[in-house]
């Protein structure tokens, strides 16, 4: 082995893994070629050890020979892999590209309960004639939930109330939304036209047309001159809106806190008023009780019943989503079955 021999070998070495380097095509195959040249086992390292068959005076000039091959590979692999490094980036930004024009995934969207759906409707009618709405504390004392609307502790209308006490003395969750009439008045000046949808309780037995949880509407109307004909005519607006235009009926009905107190009656939305078993062939459905607030309970409002009279109606929210939705049964709307509930979509 001579100087001239050993050098050739190295240029040779080099060009070939120059050439090997840039045809690489990925950081793998790149760290295999340092291996294989740079390696401790590496084909440069192999030349270099032939370096001791060679004369004293030859070595330095062969090791500065394998420096400078050495320096060139290694500066040849660093290139390379940045240059991989911005082919694979372009590769990925290609493959990965986000096309923004493609149509999304759809959402999958939600729906209003049938019961809160029902409420809105109740107070989208009765807003055109300048009703508001108000709330009332569904835990109420016994006071204003009886007392002030004109049910004694005594009185056998209680009987009408099964009611579910709290542990604090004296309270109750709300029978009805009627005391929200109580509370209106004592807060507000005539005139008033109030709207008190909300979550009521009774100690009921469950069944299709029962439940001890339920939704009413109470609707309060107090001013000078306020009559049963005004009552009849927004109930009629209000039938006509909900159902279609179908004719509609006072009866007497019985409530303490109205006088007269009526029950409000629709053909049957079922048959239209010929008689089937929905309207027990009557021909009628009855979708709300009211009445002449009576003078008492004006009294209890601080209103002057001399100067001002007032109607009052509430209707239960259950029956009206019923007859809206064709509903057999009242307990769906409590079990939350998708089911059920994505019919209101
Ligand atoms: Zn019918």
């Amino acid at each position: 082995m001579d100087f001239e021999t050993l050098s050739a070998d190295l240029r040779s070495l080099q060009d070939r893994a120059l050439k090997e380097i840039s045809a690489a095509a990925d950081p793998e195959a790149l760290e295999q070629l340092q291996i294989q040249y740079l390696g401790k086992k590496g084909e440069l390292t192999g030349v270099l050890r032939g370096i001791g068959a060679l004369p004293a005076e030859d070595r330095p000039r062969v090791g500065a020979v394998a420096n400078v091959i050495g320096e060139a590979v290694k500066g040849a692999l660093a290139s390379r892999v940045s240059e991989l490094h911005s082919v694979v980036q372009a590769r990925r930004l290609a493959a990965e590209k986000v096309d923004v024009t493609m149509p999304g995934r759809p959402i999958a969207r939600g729906t209003l309960h049938p019961i809160p759906e029902t409420i809105e409707a109740i107070v989208s009618v009765f807003g055109q004639f300048g009703f508001v709405v108000y709330e009332g504390p569904e835990v109420e004392n016994d006071l204003t939930n009886f007392q002030m609307l004109n049910i004694a502790p005594d009185h056998p209308a209680r009987d009408l109330w099964d009611t579910l006490y709290v542990d604090i003395p004296g309270h109750l969750l709300r029978t009805h939304t009627s005391p929200g009439q109580i509370r209106v008045m004592e807060t507000e000046k005539p005139p008033i036209r109030a709207l008190l949808p909300g979550r009521c309780c009774r100690y009921e037995a469950v069944d299709a047309s029962h439940g001890f949880e339920f939704f009413q509407v109470e609707g309060l109307m107090v001013d000078e001159g306020t009559s049963l004909a005004d009552l009849k005519g927004l109930l009629d607006e209000f039938a006509h809106a909900l159902f279609g235009p179908r004719k509609t009926r006072f009866r007497p009905g019985y409530y303490p806190f109205t006088e007269p107190s009526v029950a409000f009656d629709v053909e049957c939305v079922v048959c239209g008023g010929i008689g089937c078993p929905a309207c027990s062939k009557s021909g009628w459905m009855t979708i709300l009780g009211a009445g002449m607030v009576h003078p008492v309970v004006l009294q209890y409002g601080g209103i002057d019943p001399e100067k001002y009279q007032g109607f009052a109606f509430g209707m239960g929210v259950e029956r009206i989503a019923n007859l809206r939705h064709s509903v057999p049964d009242l307990r769906y709307y409590l079990e939350n079955d998708l089911r059920f509930l994505e019919q209101f979509r």
